[in-house]
């Protein structure tokens, strides 16, 4: 298995194994040592490349088991996104016993909020929702450390910027940013200056 070099936890590994993931895309293989790495990263790639694993593999290896409020928040443009990430995410931790919790808009908000209440790792939404957890106090942010923008052109293009922007200023700093997008319009360029740290660019 091709993933070994990596030194991921064996939990993982396992994983990976039972997904049938036994190479890693291009994506992934110039992803996964960035984030490794602690460094920030722009992955400039289409759907259908691996994109979701080149962040879940290194982003879940770094994630604490042991840690009760989430380390990682995840922000999608829709709902079938959010749900393809979050079922990705649990795939690849599975072993590792990672709690996802997606929220999105148009779903009872109720029973998003007990979930959020339990242990939770990883947190996957869209920014309407996510801002609306915050609002209510309802999603902790005190503890995140990996904060990845899925699709970041898509949510642009929804009018989610002032979203975007409330959310991360909300996340103490020091978060490690993986940016996601297809194309890099002035608007999402700002936001990469304003939070980012001279990221490593992948462009697939
Ligand atoms: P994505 O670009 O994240 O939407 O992924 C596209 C598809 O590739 C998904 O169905 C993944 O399950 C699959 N996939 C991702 N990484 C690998 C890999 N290393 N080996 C085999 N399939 C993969």
């Amino acid at each position: 298995n091709k993933f070994e070099k990596y030194n991921l936890d064996k939990s993982l590994t396992k994983a990976l194994l039972l997904m049938d993931y036994i190479e890693p895309t291009e994506v992934q293989a110039q992803s996964i040592p960035v984030i490794k790495d602690h460094k920030d990263l722009l992955i400039k790639s289409e759907t259908g490349s691996g994109k979701t694993a080149a962040f879940a593999i290194p982003i879940i290896d770094e994630v604490m088991w042991e840690e009760n409020a989430p380390q990682v928040l995840v922000l999608t443009p829709t709902r079938e996104l959010a749900q393809q990430v979050s079922e990705e995410m649990f795939n690849i931790g599975r072993f590792k016993r990672m709690k996802v919790v997606s929220v999105f808009g148009k779903s009872p908000i109720k029973s998003q909020i007990k979930d959020l209440k339990q242990k939770t790792h990883i947190v996957v939404g869209t920014p309407g929702r996510i801002f609306d957890h915050i609002k209510r106090g309802t999603l902790d942010l005190s503890k995140i450390k990996y904060l990845v923008l899925d699709e970041a052109d898509e949510m642009l293009n929804m009018g989610f910027v002032d979203q975007i922007e409330e959310i991360l200023s909300k996340i103490p700093k020091g978060f490690i940013m993986t940016l996601l997008s297809a194309t890099l319009p002035d608007d999402l360029s700002k936001i990469c200056n304003r939070y980012m740290n001279s990221p490593v660019i992948v462009e697939i």
